[in-house]
């Protein structure tokens, strides 16, 4: 397929897409499933490129959406292909299909690293069920490899090679590599903080692979990280992500609160256990699980009760069981 034929056909399925995007059609786009309105909107292996360019139009489309339906699309995502999503990036597709993907040594390497699936990845780091997925110790993974570790030498192995392209002056790939290298840092940091105090941080992340990511973390945090810059929850900067997860890395213990706060504060919202699951109350300590779906804790049960039905979001629209 031409260039010229792929943008005809993402156009098509755009055009046919309904509103809003609802994670079925996230699911048929990344592969997990096949699509009930016909072949026509399934993304067969090999049009990966078709496949990244509609994934960012999807997340684009989908961004306009309220907040709530967001976490909606996501939760229900989660709960039912999480394990799928991360199997599809512990196991990448590999290109035998003449693209430039298959000839060129490099681009391959990228694949294997920052795809599809690793921005998907990315973009529901923050869903409860993501971190009751990493808290589980059913093994739920492809082969028993763990994510975090499999990403973190992925990036050991790509990271001088991005370096070059990163800090290359008038380099046409220079934003490229600084927003790829953005979005794999940022998720292993999310990573690494559902496990920032465990004992067995090693395993999660063998020395070896620390020891080989640091300078190029490091280096990348002094190029572009810019404390007096104010800094919103969504944008992500390359020196933002690389300064945490500097600091993360090399376990020193981090006199700055600011960091330890942010720390603290992604770990309690990955176990959804913050405060209180109804949005009004502010209650924290000794709270009790949702029994179904583990993802959120209640200050008591007329609050549980509430929140089911809660007009702005119910739980009972993001509450699953899950086999994980
Ligand atoms: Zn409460
Ligand atoms: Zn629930």
């Amino acid at each position: 397929m031409g260039p010229s034929a792929r943008g005809k056909r993402v156009e098509n399925v755009l055009d046919s897409l309904p509103e809003p995007l609802w994670s079925e059609d996230f699911a048929v786009l990344l592969g997990f499933k096949k699509s009930a309105l016909g072949p026509r909107k399934d993304v067969s292996q090999g049009d990966e490129l078709v496949r990244k360019t509609m994934l960012e139009l999807y997340f684009d489309r989908n961004s306009k959406e309220h907040e709530i339906q967001q976490d909606l699309i996501w939760s229900r995502f989660c709960a039912l292909y999480l394990p799928a999503l991360v199997d599809r990036f512990l196991d990448p597709w590999t290109a035998t299909d003449g693209s430039y993907i298959e000839k060129d040594a490099s681009a391959r390497e990228d694949y294997q690293l920052f795809n599809p699936w690793l921005r998907m990845l990315v973009m529901v780091q923050h869903n409860p069920y993501l971190g009751k997925y990493l808290r589980s110790r059913k093994p739920v993974s492809s082969g028993n490899q763990h994510l975090t570790r499999v990403l973190g030498q992925r990036l050991s192995h790509v990271a001088a090679r991005w370096d070059r392209e990163i800090r290359k002056p008038a380099s046409d790939h220079q934003e490229y590599y600084k927003g790829a290298a953005a979005d794999v840092v940022q998720l292993l940091s999310t990573l690494l903080t559902t496990f920032v105090s465990s004992r067995d941080s090693d395993k999660i992340l063998p020395a070896n692979t620390r020891k080989k990511l640091l300078p190029f973390l490091s280096g990348w945090r002094d190029l572009f990280y810019d404390p007096t810059m104010a800094r919103g929850d969504e944008q992500v900067s390359l020196g933002d992500v690389c300064f945490r997860t500097v600091i993360q890395l090399s376990s020193e213990r981090d006199k700055r609160p600011q960091v330890h706060q942010y720390i603290l504060k992604v770990k309690k919202h990955l176990k959804g256990w913050d405060q209180c699951g109804l949005p009004t109350c502010a209650a924290t300590g000794d709270m009790k699980a949702c029994g179904r779906c583990h993802t959120v804790k209640y200050c008591g049960s007329d609050h549980q009760t509430l929140h089911w039905k809660w007009l702005s979001g119910p739980h009972k629209e993001m509450c699953f069981m899950t086999e994980f």
